[in-house]
């Protein structure tokens, strides 16, 4: 069933489990003037120091909040308990990282592949970032690294380079 949950989700991420310290897995809240649901995780697993290569103890934990998809005609949140981390050996410290979300972000990647997948439609912006539930300014960043792929793929090749001058690279 959890599994089934976060499929819909669109978490790929399975080591991520419902906070079985809270008494529903998810509750409703309004946000910006919309009812959203907010699902509660933690995130916990063993992790070796990046420094030093002791296994690192706990630490506390920090609540973080991520945008996810739209379902179920609702806009989810994650709201994660991630495991802190500190290093006995050499006290580096470090958090427990969700791969669905590039680290230091906070809107799920693949939210922002769908924004950017929608620029090359007709439709505006505005609507793009209404629909996902995220900024105008988030959407027009899509866009600026569409534009570069493009440019670094295709429109700005000269036309007498031929294919075989890129194998070595
Ligand atoms: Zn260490």
């Amino acid at each position: 069933m959890d599994k089934s949950i976060k499929k819909l989700l669109g978490i790929t991420y399975l080591n991520i489990e419902f906070d079985d310290t809270q008494p529903e897995q998810f509750h409703e809240e309004v946000i910006k003037g919309q009812t959203v649901t907010v699902w509660r995780f933690k995130l916990t697993y063993h992790r070796r120091c990046d420094q030093c290569g002791f296994t690192l103890n706990n630490n506390g934990t920090k609540l973080v909040r991520h945008v996810g998809p739209r379902s179920g005609f609702h806009f989810n949140y994650f709201e994660i308990r991630k495991q802190k981390y500190i290093c006995a050996n050499c006290g580096h410290t470090a958090i427990a990282e969700f791969n669905d979300v590039e680290p230091g972000d906070h809107i799920m990647r693949k939210v922002k592949q769908t924004a950017a997948m929608e620029l090359s439609e007709n439709v505006s912006q505005k609507h793009i970032a209404m629909d996902n539930n995220i900024s105008t300014h988030t959407v027009m960043r899509q866009a600026d690294g569409l534009f570069s792929y493009n440019k670094t793929n295709f429109h700005y090749l000269p036309k007498h380079i031929a294919f075989d001058d890129f194998k070595s690279g």
